[in-house]
C-alpha cells in the first residue's frame, strides 16, 4: 500500500527574508509521517515548531549546496530537535567539498553527539545519495556555482564549491527539486516525466522555464526560491509560464503552501 506523499514549503525566500516571505529555502517531501527535508534555511526550527513536528518524524536532511539562504538554519534545527530528544540516527547529506568543513562548523557551535542523538553526515557527489524500502533520492549536479568559479579564484577564496538538484522517488511519485540552477534547461533534464516539479526562479526569467518545459511531460510545476523584486510581479507568474508553451499547471510557492500529491 503507498504512503500518502505530500510537500510542505517551509521557505521560499531567495537570498533573504523578506516580509512576504520570511522563511529562505526549505522543502519537506512527507512520506506517510517521515520527513525529508531539503535545504535548511533560516527559522525552520521555528516552522517546526509551529506545526508541532515531532523530533524523531525527520528522516534524513539533504543540501544542495551551502549558500546561506538554503543552510542558515541548519545549526537552530540541529539544536532544536537534540534538545527535544531526538534519539534515531539522523542522515545529513552534504555536497562532496564541503563536509570537513560544515563538520568542523558544527564542532564550532558545540553540535557534537550528546546522549543519543547522532548525526551520519555522507558525501553527495551524483548518483543515488539514499534508499530505503519505497523511496529513493538521487543527487544531479547542478552548474550554479559554476559561472562564480572564476571570481572565487581571482579572490583568492580557499573554497570549493559544488551544487546538487534532487530527484525523488517516493512510492509511486517522482518528484524533482531543482535547488540552486544556472539555466532552466537543466530542469527540463532532470525533471523528464516527473509528477512534480519545483524549480527555483532566482536565476532566470518566467518564460525561459516555460519555454524549457515543454516537452518534458512535467505534470505539475511549483515555483519556488522568489527573489525579493519579482514578489510584485508574482501574480503573472503562472500565465507567463504558460504563454511560452508549458501545459502542466503552474503554482507559486508561498511560505507555508503544502501539497497532496
Ligand atoms: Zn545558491
Amino acid at each position: 500500500m503507498p504512503e500518502r506523499v505530500h510537500l510542505t514549503f517551509f521557505g521560499t525566500a531567495a537570498g533573504y527574508p523578506t516580509e512576504r516571505r520570511p522563511h529562505t529555502t526549505s522543502i519537506g517531501v512527507w512520506r506517510g509521517e517521515a520527513l525529508y527535508l531539503f535545504d535548511t534555511g533560516a527559522s525552520v526550527a521555528s516552522q517546526f515548531a509551529r506545526r508541532g513536528i515531532a523530533p524523531d518524524a525527520l528522516r534524513a536532511i539533504f543540501l544542495t549546496h551551502l549558500h546561506a539562504d538554503h543552510v542558515g538554519g541548519l545549526a537552530p534545527l540541529l539544536q532544536s530537535i537534540q534538545l527535544n530528544g531526538r534519539t534515531a540516527l539522523l542522515p545529513l547529506h552534504v555536497p562532496d567539498c564541503s563536509l570537513d568543513g560544515l563538520r568542523d562548523y558544527l564542532r564550532l557551535v558545540y553540535l557534537f553527539p550528546i546522549d543519543d542523538f547522532e548525526l551520519q553526515l555522507g558525501p553527495v557527489a551524483g548518483g543515488v545519495c539514499y534508499e530505503e524500502e519505497g523511496m529513493s533520492v538521487e543527487a544531479i549536479v547542478s552548474r550554479h556555482l559554476v559561472a562564480g568559479e572564476e571570481r572565487r579564484r581571482e579572490i583568492g577564496a580557499r573554497v570549493e564549491t559544488q551544487a546538487f538538484s534532487y530527484r525523488v522517488q517516493a512510492d509511486e511519485k517522482t518528484i524533482y527539486l531543482s535547488g540552486d540552477i544556472a539555466e532552466p534547461e537543466e530542469a527540463a533534464e532532470h525533471a523528464m516525466g516527473a509528477d512534480v516539479a519545483v524549480v527555483e526562479l532566482a536565476h532566470f526569467e518566467p518564460e525561459g522555464l516555460g519555454a524549457a518545459l515543454v516537452g518534458s511531460d512535467v505534470k505539475r510545476l511549483f515555483v519556488t526560491h522568489l527573489l525579493a523584486s519579482f514578489e510584485p510581479l508574482e501574480a503573472e507568474i503562472p500565465d507567463r509560464i504558460m504563454a511560452a508553451g508549458y501545459e502542466g499547471e503552474v503554482i507559486v510557492a508561498q511560505d507555508g503552501t503544502e501539497i497532496e500529491l
